[in-house]
């Protein structure tokens, strides 16, 4: 997209450019982007998550350890350069190199802790992941401090996957090389748009320059496997801009393209200036918008020898580009989930780590688990879970929740699956149950049907 002066150039800008600001959702105006969380990342809601539960959490830690579940950790990395004005993350902006290492500190502290619980003796992880944040804002030794201290409570000598986030322009070839060196093999780059005004208008810290710089080395080092995350809808994004992006990714070739369809979370620095503004849509664009947009990204890569592997992913190669990570956690597999704020799950208890640092490093300091809220769930909700979660793969069968959970998922989802099934969702072919396009591309919006209704209508946060 070209940068004429009068596009918007800050956020004020931005929201206060929106034409028609609205009172409410009605009728068509549904369709408008407005503050919430749309996208479903677990199950039962996070807002059913308690305090009081935690004791049912250290329970499972006091267990033996099981042999059949596997087991990953989690690192979140919360300090980026700059705060873009959609994230919704706990992240820091303005911490030194002292505080950093303070904060490393804290997190092995704690994953020592976790290392003498019997619930995970002799465990070695099947994947590990680095998010945040970003956790490539970290220097090449701290680093490389980090994961040799991690190695040492759990060896990766039989891990499948280490996937690691980056933003763009905190990469250099050497820590680049540093980074595949640590083990990682899967390396997800947070371009999330071509274009430099569009970057700009989001408040990103990169560039394209810094971008394609930063691909370009990821791709001569030969990481297995390169991810690079889009986002359709951005603040000035348009049909064009769009469609290069589109172009470019298919350009550069990576294994993997995952698309988001911009959402705008009340904790974002976007809904803070609808809210002085008094704005009720977002300045983005509206859903019919984003899923075209996705529609079109998903017929380009396809017509370019990609497969639409699920509600966000386009790979190149299905026989090659795993998901250990999202796979296995969608299973039900145990992660050791390390870092302010962070999600972990043990032996069916969820759990969420103190969501900001002081209280974070002050348990730790005291010689507590950093947890601040658990859910230990039922049966019926870990079918639920994996039942809807698994629906964004776009292809479920029933005879995989008949043998593991002993239910006939077509009868016990009669109703939503019949209901998305007249909207034209979902078809129906003896055991399997397949997405259609205009499934998939809403399929959060459809999963809240199929929650105990206890859970529907709650907010993901
Ligand atoms: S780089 Fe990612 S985590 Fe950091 S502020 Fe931007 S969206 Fe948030």
């Amino acid at each position: 997209m070209d940068s004429s002066s009068d596009t918007p150039k800050t956020l004020t800008d931005a929201v206060g450019q929106l034409k028609t600001p609205l009172e409410g959702a009605h009728g068509k105006e549904k369709e408008k982007t407005e503050a919430g969380n749309y996208f479903v990342a677990n199950y039962p809601p996070f807002s059913f998550w308690q305090p009081e539960q935690v004791p049912a959490m250290m329970d499972v830690l006091d267990s033996p350890a099981p042999t059949d579940k596997n087991l990953g950790v989690y690192f979140h990395i919360p300090f980026c350069r700059k705060r873009c004005h959609f994230c919704y993350f706990r992240v820091y902006t303005d911490k030194n190199a002292a505080e950093i290492n303070a904060y490393l500190e804290a997190g092995m502290k704690e994953l020592e802790m976790y290392a003498q619980k019997a619930y995970l003796q002799g465990r070695k992880p099947q994947f590990v992941y680095f998010g945040g944040g970003t956790p490539s804002y970290l220097s090449v030794k701290q680093l490389t401090e980090l994961t040799d201290r991690m190695k040492s409570y759990f060896p990766w000598d039989e891990t499948e996957e280490v996937a690691f986030e980056c933003e763009p322009g905190t990469l250099t070839e050497k820590k680049l090389e540093a980074i595949r060196n640590l083990g990682v093999t899967r390396l997800s780059l947070g371009i999330e748009n071509f274009d430099d005004h569009v970057l700009e208008v989001n408040g990103r810290a990169h560039r394209g320059k810094e971008l394609h710089r930063a691909l370009k080395f990821a791709q001569d080092l030969g990481f297995k496997q390169i991810n690079i995350d889009l986002i359709a809808g951005m603040m000035d994004e348009t049909e064009d801009n769009w469609k290069r992006c589109v172009e470019q990714a298919i350009e550069y070739g990576p294994e993997c393209v995952t698309i988001y369809q911009m959402e705008i979370p009340y904790n974002t620095t976007i809904y803070q200036e609808m809210k002085k503004t008094g704005r009720v849509t977002a300045p983005v664009a509206d859903w019919p918008t984003k899923r075209r947009w996705v529609n079109y990204a998903f017929d380009e890569f396809e017509k370019a020898g990609y497969t639409t592997s699920s509600a966000t992913t386009v790979v190149k190669d299905p026989k090659d580009v795993k998901f250990v990570y999202r796979d296995s956690l969608w299973e039900g597999a145990d992660l050791l989930s390390l870092g302010v704020a962070s999600f972990g799950h043990f032996g069916g208890v969820h759990y969420q780590n103190q969501a900001d640092v002081g209280p974070y490093m002050m348990a730790l300091d005291a010689g507590e688990l950093p947890v601040y809220r658990a859910y230990e769930t039922s049966e019926e909700e870990r079918l639920v879970r994996e039942f809807i979660l698994r629906m964004k793969l776009g292809r479920v069968t029933a005879s995989y929740y008949q043998e593991k959970y002993g239910v006939d998922v077509l009868k016990r989802f009669e109703k939503p699956l019949h209901h998305a099934q007249s909207e034209g969702f979902l078809s129906i072919d003896g055991d399997e149950i397949r997405l259609t396009r205009d499934g998939l591309l809403q399929v959060d919006r459809m999963l809240h049907d199929f929650f105990l209704p206890q859970h529907r209508n709650a907010r993901y946060t």
